[in-house]
């Protein structure tokens, strides 16, 4: 039996220690919470793809004192082309000009996934973050939560956090535990796991700089059933990934690959294909010092959380990267997660049971799922649209390409609804002088935000699926 609630503080174990994990943990620390953080893998990173930082991540990151460190090993985006495979371009636009659009706060920034989370790892130090432990069971009782790792460990705490990605652990024990306990819930047609979709095939990696590919370049290309985004990072390092329909594949492809000779053999096809007017898919591939086929797979799921079991980021919400919101709003998730779990810890009531749990939980849950829901639409419907085979489709893409300025410009505007840690003051440069003016825009552009994206994205969205109806 743990000891009373009021004599200890409040522990998180947070299975996962990426984009989503390592965040959560920046935001509660120093808040009298402990917490424990259990990671499959080894701590070297894996190469990865490219990230592009947008101001909804930046803000957060800039509040637990990391932007800097994201800003010397990033690379400020400094323009936006959409391509044909053709070579034929659509649209360029200057990041000034996107900037311009009701945003006056943070850039979009590309940083290699390794160096975001060698940044996030090292400014943690913590001794309760521990590599080499896969979780493979999680038992929740009234109680307490314990967490069982493949080595034969355990630990117990207050409540578990799964930020371990989209094949979450966490998320597959709490819907064992609700079939266990509430059988009766666990049957409803409406109350079930949210299988995932996997629609479409990624290929990602980072290449050493390529004549013609300037730094701050970020150029977007759509193919027939492809899509390729290509990122020119620091030191002119290109960060890129291609979506390929699934239906293009000519193989069932492995869920996580780096086999070279296999991914050699999915992009054979597109070798020639243009990501420029003088650059092609084979010269980046080419000289990738890296290279990955994964699965795509997409999913929101209804429940986020349930007793002493919460998920965060992909485990949660998995989104095409296309629009470049999924480990941004894995970290507001985190922040969001962190501000309920503060004052849910620093309450008046220090009593850690399961019912306050699931009410603060859902709480945070459905002050979460408004605006993730949202980008998880748009996503889908980008991805879609973007990696078309049908031109029904394709002509769309004509009109996203010239929508892409007011589209990032909007995607991106930090407004009312963007999270951040309420408890951290806002970064001052932003802060001091222009406080209220930016909280007035917030407002402002919170209310632009919804009078003109969302009418755009269901339109987007409705003609999405009226077209996919008729026409796929
Ligand atoms: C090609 C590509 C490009 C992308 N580009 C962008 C972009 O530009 N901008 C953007 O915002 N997003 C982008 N994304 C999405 C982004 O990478 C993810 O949304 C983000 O990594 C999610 O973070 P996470 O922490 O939730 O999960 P993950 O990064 O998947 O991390 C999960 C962690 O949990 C660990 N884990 C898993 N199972 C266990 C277990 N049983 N026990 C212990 N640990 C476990 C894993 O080892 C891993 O470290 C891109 C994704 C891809 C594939």
């Amino acid at each position: 039996m743990s000891k009373p609630n009021s004599q200890r503080p409040f522990h998180v174990i947070i299975v996962g220690a990426s984009i989503a994990g390592l965040t959560l943990a920046h935001c509660l620390s120093n808040t009298g919470i402990d917490f424990t953080i259990l990671e499959a893998r080894s701590d070297t990173y894996p190469d990865g793809a490219g990230l592009a930082i947008l101001p909804n991540g930046a803000r957060i990151l800039d509040q637990l004192g990391l932007y800097q460190d994201v800003l010397d090993q990033g690379q400020c985006m400094v323009s936006h082309s959409t391509w044909l495979e053709t070579g034929h371009l659509l649209r360029r636009v200057d990041a000034g000009r996107i900037r311009s659009f009701g945003r006056f706060d943070y850039p979009v920034l590309v940083i290699a996934r390794r160096a975001l989370l060698g940044i996030l790892y090292t400014r943690l130090q913590s001794s309760r973050l521990f590599f080499n432990r896969r979780v493979v069971r999680i038992v929740s009782s009234s109680d307490n939560v314990t967490v069982y790792s493949a080595d034969g460990m355990s630990v117990s705490g207050d409540l578990v956090v799964g930020a371990d990605g989209v094949n979450s652990i966490v998320r597959e024990q709490m819907w064992h535990h609700i079939r266990e306990t509430n059988g009766a819930v666990a049957s409803s047609r409406w109350f079930s796991e949210v299988p995932l979709t996997d629609s479409f095939a990624g290929v990602f990696g980072i290449a050493q700089s390529i004549p013609g590919l300037k730094k701050g370049d970020v150029h977007r290309t759509y193919g027939h059933g492809w899509l390729t985004v290509i990122m020119v990072g620091a030191d002119s390092r290109v960060c890129w990934f291609m979506s390929i329909t699934r239906t293009m594949m000519p193989v069932l492809i492995p869920r996580h690959t780096s086999d070279r000779a296999y991914v050699s053999r999915i992009v054979e096809p597109f070798l020639k294909k243009h990501v420029t007017s003088d650059v092609t898919f084979g010269e980046v591939f080419n000289r990738s010092e890296s290279c990955v086929v994964a699965s795509l797979e997409e999913g929101f799921q209804n429940r986020w959380s349930w007793g002493r079991f919460v998920g965060i980021g992909d485990a949660v919400h998995k989104m095409a990267p296309n629009i470049a919101e999924g480990a941004n709003c894995a970290i507001e998730s985190a922040a969001s997660l962190a501000n309920h779990l503060v004052f849910f810890a620093r309450g008046s009531t220090p009593l850690y049971t399961e019912d306050r749990l699931t009410a603060m939980l859902k709480a945070w849950e459905d002050s979460r799922k408004r605006r993730t829901r949202g980008l998880f639409l748009i996503s889908q419907c980008a991805v879609r649209i973007e990696a078309a085979t049908s031109w029904v489709l394709k002509l769309n893409q004509v009109f996203l390409a010239h929508f892409h300025g007011t589209g990032i410009g909007l995607l991106t505007s930090i407004t009312s609804r963007t999270a951040r840690v309420d408890y951290l003051p806002l970064p001052l440069p932003q802060q001091s002088s222009t406080q209220q003016v930016l909280e007035k825009k917030e407002h402002e552009s919170g209310w632009n935000w919804q009078v003109i994206i969302l009418p755009l994205a269901a339109a987007t969205s409705l003609m999405f699926h009226v077209l996919h109806a008729l026409v796929l």
